[in-house]
């Protein structure tokens, strides 16, 4: 496909301290600042019926963030109703989407201090979710001139989770308003102060009010009333396989036959390392794989499964590498792991852990700090892949073992999850490679690296089975989804 010169963005080194120095300097003056977040509406209007919600720091509760005031049913009747597709054409969509990128970059500091004090994420995921959210700007808006001609769908419901604030959020919309359709906007009830900060920014660039508004809210409330409603064209969604399908049910009661959705969903990923791997290098990766983000992206690697030679010595590492975590408020630099994201999460996932310490298969758990909705990186031992039924949304490794002669059945039972988002395989064997990566189904299979953090443009993401519905996103075949197709004929 033809795709006009684009380069990712740069983002920042954390091992540079001019860039420390960067960071600290422009994210400081956000350190107690507050935000708020409300519908941003085509028509502006004010609703007392808006409910406010505080929206506190998840590592340190007594740090006020914000106040979201989420959409009232009348504000939802607005946006449904004002709702343009973008006329302008296709080069002048991609302008003002680049603009868009340049707006996020040259606010790094306040989005990083959103980021880092909303979604307690850590600096280092800060940098990589503005990179994603900037590259995902710039590449649909290269991909908008692929088929300037091309007809949008209508209005995109696009509803986001709460993990990749910023990035994700950004790519539905860009991607949907790349291709001219508007975009209803539902962001994560956790996180509308970032989404609020970014629509505001792709606003200044010129985005008009009629093609982008926000609707913060529940998924009950909004969520389910932008996505079965016959004004809507199509919806993007990320978040969990249960959701997707009761909007795939609602859509097809209310919409469209054509309506397309695109949904990216979860995943109970599993990485295999045989015994000809590079231990240090498998161990770094596991580390990577499982904890960073304290294990909240749908990429993360839940089951690992370690053949039997090398378990023993292979353990010792990993829960000496574990030991090293630094787990704490990730404003500081040098915090590795922060908190999960809110009350119910750490609840859910500390029972999880409780339970698995019950049952005797509690191999590894470290210390948290008080406060804070933090969980301890904890590693279970499982007998194989099919007793974790489901995803555990945070920092918690399964491990499994399993003997040279049994690797076709590991892959089967792999695959038997029905879910196919990531898979790992650390090893030296080239043929291995080939016949594990052939017999897995899994949407992004990561050789001899972690499994999480897929680029833009280069290395396209998203998964099949219950894992979603495609096509990738950050990839070439993404916009189109977002288009009407027409063919016309005509005897010459
Ligand atoms: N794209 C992210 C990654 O590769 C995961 C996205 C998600 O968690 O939804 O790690």
């Amino acid at each position: 496909l033809f795709a006009p010169e684009r380069a990712n963005s740069k983002g920042f080194d954390l091992y540079d301290p001019a860039d420390i120095a960067r960071i600290d300097a422009a994210r400081t003056p956000f350190k107690d600042a507050q935000w708020t977040a409300a519908p941003l509406l085509a028509e502006e209007r004010d609703d007392p019926e808006r409910k406010a919600l505080a929206i506190a720091n998840p590592a340190r509760p007594d740090d006020a963030v914000g106040t979201v005031h989420e959409a009232a049913q009348a504000d939802i009747e607005s946006a449904l109703a004002a709702a343009a597709p973008w006329t302008a054409s296709a080069a002048a969509r991609a302008e003002t989407l680049n603009r868009a990128a340049d707006l996020y970059e040259e606010n790094f500091g306040e989005l990083f201090a959103i980021i880092t004090r909303e979604a307690g994420k850590i600096t280092e995921d800060a940098i990589a979710e503005l990179r994603e959210a900037a590259d995902f700007l710039r590449y649909y808006a290269s991909q908008a001139l692929t088929d300037p001609d091309a007809e949008p769908c209508g209005t995109f419901a696009c509803v986001s989770p709460w993990n990749f604030p910023l990035a994700i959020f950004t790519g539905q919309i860009a991607a949907a308003l790349a291709a001219g359709n508007a975009v209803i906007a539902k962001p994560a009830e956790a996180t509308p102060l970032i989404a609020h900060r970014a629509v505001r920014l792709m606003h200044e660039a010129g985005v008009p009010r009629t093609a982008l508004q926000l609707l913060p809210g529940t998924g009950a409330t909004v969520g389910a009333a932008i996505t079965s409603d016959p004004r809507i064209d199509g919806v993007c969604f990320t978040g969990s396989t249960g959701t997707a399908q009761a909007i795939n049910r609602a859509m097809a009661d209310a919409l469209d036959p054509a309506a397309p959705l695109i949904a990216e969903t979860g995943g109970i990923n599993a990485m295999i390392v045989d015994s000809t791997a590079l231990p240090e290098q498998a161990v770094r990766d596991i580390i990577v794989s499982a904890f960073r983000s304290a294990g909240q992206r749908c990429s993360a690697l839940r089951v690992l499964y370690l053949q039997e030679d090398i378990a023993e010595p292979f353990m010792k590492m990993l829960f000496g590498a574990m030991d090293e975590l630094a787990v704490a408020d990730p404003w500081a630099l040098s915090t590795d792991v922060g908190p999960v994201i809110d009350e119910k999460a750490r609840d859910e996932i500390t029972a999880y852990i409780d339970a698995a310490e019950k049952a005797g298969k509690l191999l590894k758990r470290l210390a948290i700090p008080e406060g804070g909705t933090f969980v301890s990186p904890a590693v279970i031992r499982v007998s194989g892949i099919a007793e974790v039924t489901r995803e555990v949304f945070g920092p918690v490794l399964h491990v499994a073992t399993f003997r040279a002669s049994e690797i076709g059945k590991v892959c089967a039972a792999i695959n038997a999850t029905g879910y196919g988002l990531t898979f790992g395989l650390h090893t030296r064997i080239d043929d291995r490679v080939e016949e594990i990566a052939s017999a897995i189904h899994a949407g992004n299979i990561y050789v001899n690296r972690n499994q999480i953090g897929a680029i833009v443009g280069s290395q396209p993401f998203g998964g099949e089975g219950l894992s979603g519905t495609g096509p990738k996103a950050g990839g070439p075949l993404y916009v189109p989804r977002f288009r009407k197709t027409e063919t016309v004929s005509q005897p010459a």
